[in-house]
């Protein structure tokens, strides 16, 4: 189908008008406004580097968390460029690596990150534009655009879907960030999975307080409510004051609310330390209570964390899973049971699939499935395997990368997603990465996050990351690096006394350390691999 095929969020726009797109720290910008906006950023960028359009380029672009930000992305894509978002918490030697990886020749940015964007333009053949305000371009460009007016990409494009998008760097939580590089087709089946899953709709209004370099922020909490001609407020960065304020204010009321576990950590924290009255805690209950949906994802949801949000705002908090290589993949029910500890069944348009080898080596369908339903035997109930994705979302390849693409791909196009997985009782559940959430010891294949999510259940522990510690004797063993509550004191002794009740012996840490913090990455993940090489040594 033609028409879908040439379906593109600044398109769609064109029909929103003046509907309130985005609420920022500057005001409401309407989709008429932000249209307008990249039409000048557009016309700006090819002036300065003479050009007809950015077909093919890469264009990485630096902007704060605000209306800049899409006007820079729609700017770049209307004249059909490649947009490389980057992190602006990041420092300049990852802005380096990245420019380099996906030899991007122009930035766009605005004057704020001189300082940290300067010494690349030092180093490299790159031009640096920086944006100047942004109402600043738009009075400039006023008298002279009209919404209406189409790009030169955007009259001669036949179909979007195969163009090009946006290349998204992944977390690096395994090694180096690798370039994704993704299709407009492919972000459309991202986007209309959730729209149809979650029924977006034109009424919603969502808070955007995630990094702008992640699918997370890009796709479900920003692509999703602009696709419907929604409303989405982006904070310049997560701030839990801000967060409840919006939550629990007057008009306009939030319907949605998304984000990852440590968000929803520090936002139960920041509740506690309020000191709130009977009425005042009911209050913010009965606010929540208006919004029609709240998501967790990204990273392992702790059971503490869930059933603490659902007491305080009544809400059980929907879980999902997703990659940077294919969007959202699993999710939660929108109506139904949703599971602690699972990620219930594939999206629209996904399908899915747990693979492992048997003793001669021959691969192994443990389960299989996409939105219709999944097949498993009785005896492969539970079994655990490879997760691995198919479909429309997932992604065209790493950038300049054809050996890792090549790697990463079954022979019939399966793309394997590295994460251990099952399937049981009608539901997905997420065992970790294979590579460092598995620790294999004494014959003994152990999830981490099942580890980690029974030793959250205790009164003093507040985070905690448990991985493999190489072992001479049992290959590895069972190590957790644990933060406690002020104050407190856990030995290994009194922690194995307390896990001897319920968890299964080989699950029981050999190895406890405290700390006072854990390095967490924006999206709130902890690198295990680094943590492993800096307690326990090279491998
Ligand atoms: P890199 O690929 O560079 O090592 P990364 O895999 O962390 O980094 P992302 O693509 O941002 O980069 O994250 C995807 C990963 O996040 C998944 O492979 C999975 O391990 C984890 N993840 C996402 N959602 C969930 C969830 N609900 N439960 C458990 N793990 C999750
Ligand atoms: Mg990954």
């Amino acid at each position: 189908n033609r028409s879908e095929r040439n379906s593109v969020v600044f398109l769609r726009a064109r029909e929103y008008k003046d509907r309130v797109a985005i609420v920022d720290s500057n005001g409401s910008h309407s989709y008429e406004r932000i249209l307008f906006l990249s039409q000048a950023i557009g016309n700006s960028i090819l002036q300065r580097i003479r050009g007809r359009d950015l077909s093919g380029r890469c264009v990485a672009f630096l902007c704060p968390n605000d209306v800049s930000y899409v006007a820079t992305q729609w700017a770049i894509w209307r004249n059909g460029g490649i947009a490389v978002p980057l992190c602006n918490s990041h420092p300049t030697s990852m802005y380096d690596y990245m420019i380099q990886d996906c030899n991007s020749d122009l930035v766009i940015s605005s004057s704020d990150y001189a300082p940290k964007l300067e010494p690349l333009a030092r180093g490299q053949e790159v031009t640096i534009m920086f944006l100047t305000d942004v109402d600043q371009v738009l009075t400039s460009a006023n008298q002279m655009l009209s919404s209406e007016e189409l790009t030169a990409v955007e009259m001669a494009e036949q179909c979007w879907d195969e163009r090009n998008a946006m290349i998204v760097y992944t977390s690096g939580t395994t090694g180096q960030p690798k370039g994704v590089l993704s299709t407009h087709g492919n972000l459309r089946s991202q986007i209309t999975a959730l729209v149809k899953a979650w029924e977006w709709k034109a009424a919603d209004y969502t808070i955007h307080c995630l990094p702008l370099h992640h699918v997370h922020g890009i796709v479900n909490v920003l692509l999703c409510p602009l696709w419907v001609g929604a409303t989405c407020h982006m904070l310049p960065k997560f701030m839990p004051d801000k967060v409840w304020d919006i939550l629990t204010g007057d008009e306009p009321h939030p319907s949605l609310f998304m984000a990852v576990p440590t968000i929803y950590s520090k936002l139960i924290e920041h509740y506690e330390k309020e000191n709130l009255t009977k009425e005042e805690k009911e209050n913010i209950r009965f606010r929540c209570e208006q919004l029609r949906l709240m998501v967790s994802g990204s990273a392992a949801l702790p059971e503490p964390v869930m059933k603490r949000w659902k007491e305080i705002t009544g809400h059980t908090l929907l879980e999902r899973y997703g990659m940077t290589e294919i969007g959202m993949a699993l999710s939660n029910p929108l109506r139904g049971p949703r599971l602690a500890g699972s990620v219930g069944t594939p999206l629209p348009g996904t399908e899915v699939r747990v693979v492992t080898e048997n003793v001669d080596g021959e691969k192994e369908v443990i389960a299989e499935g996409n939105e219709h339903g999944s097949h498993v035997s009785s005896f492969n109930e539970g079994r655990e395997g490879e997760l691995q994705v198919r479909g429309p979302s997932v992604f065209k390849c790493y950038w300049n990368k054809p050996d890792a693409t090549r790697e990463t791909f079954t022979e019939d196009g399966w793309f394997k997603t590295g994460d251990t997985a099952a399937y049981a009782n009608g539901v997905y559940s997420i065992l970790g990465r294979t590579s460092v959430d598995i620790i294999k010891s004494g014959g003994y294949k152990i999830s981490a996050l099942e580890v980690e999510r029974h030793l959250l259940s205790h009164n003093d522990i507040v985070d905690c990351a448990v991985l493999g510690k190489p072992d001479p004797v049992w290959g590895e063993r069972v190590a957790a690096i644990v933060t406690l509550s002020p104050g407190k004191k856990l030995s290994l002794e009194d922690l194995k006394r307390w896990a001897s009740g319920f968890m299964v012996p080989y699950q029981i840490p050999s190895v406890l350390l405290v700390v006072e913090e854990l390095p967490r990455n924006t999206m709130g993940k902890v690198n295990k691999k680094e943590l492993r090489t800096v307690y326990f040594g090279k491998e």
